[in-house]
């Protein structure tokens, strides 16, 4: 598979396009925003993205998606019920944002969901304490961490829905992974490994 992270919007957040097996057949995780840049280099590439992931609801990992659904009109959108909120936008420094449930052809997933999109195969991972619905998205190339695992850190748990105890419950469910070593592509940031965060980041360290 192929990665290609691209940082985009306000939170320089990561949009990750992937690349299957077969040329041409991709998936984007989380089209942060600017659309016409996650567009062009989808076409520039020649992949036809068959799905958006997301790993969780976030605005400011999901503001590309109506424009992407202009676009490719049958993609279906990936998010955990728990990150759908019941309106169809929030409020946010005087700006109105969309929620996920205002995206069209949304899919409901769950902690071990199997998903093969594109041809790769993709395991779903629940991962709350960032935000209820957070999720992991593993692949056998690499772990797509949202908003759960940054190089070195963690995400915050002091947004609305936030958790700090599932965050630490979830940190502990990814040291338990029977996984030696696998690319870990963030939320925000670099790159980074599980076996680097196992031994550097304090906040796993804490929680074996
Ligand atoms: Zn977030």
């Amino acid at each position: 598979m192929q990665i290609i992270r691209v940082p985009v919007g306000a939170f320089i957040t990561n949009c990750y396009i992937a690349e299957g097996q077969e040329p041409g057949r991709g998936f984007l995780v989380d089209p942060a925003d600017n659309p016409k840049k996650l567009i062009s280099i989808l076409e520039e590439k020649q992949i036809c993205p068959e799905a958006i992931l997301l790993t969780h609801g976030h605005y400011d990992h999901i503001l590309a998606v109506p424009k992407l659904q202009e676009r490719w009109k049958e993609i279906p959108v990936y998010c955990n019920a728990k990150d759908i909120p019941e309106s169809l936008t929030e409020y946010d420094m005087g700006q109105q944002f969309p929620t996920v449930r205002a995206f069209k052809n949304v899919k409901t997933i769950e902690d071990g969901q199997e998903l093969v999109i594109a041809g790769t195969e993709i395991t779903v991972m629940e991962t709350p304490g960032h935000t209820p619905g957070s999720v992991l998205f593993l692949t056998k190339d690499a772990i797509f961490t949202g908003d759960t695992i940054f190089q070195g850190s963690i995400g915050r748990t002091d947004f609305e829905g936030g958790n700090e105890r599932q965050m630490m419950q979830s940190l502990r469910k990814i040291n338990h992974l029977a996984i030696e070593d696998i690319t870990l592509c963030p939320g925000h940031g670099d790159t980074t490994t599980l076996k680097w965060e196992r031994a550097h980041n304090s906040y796993l360290k804490m929680c074996r």
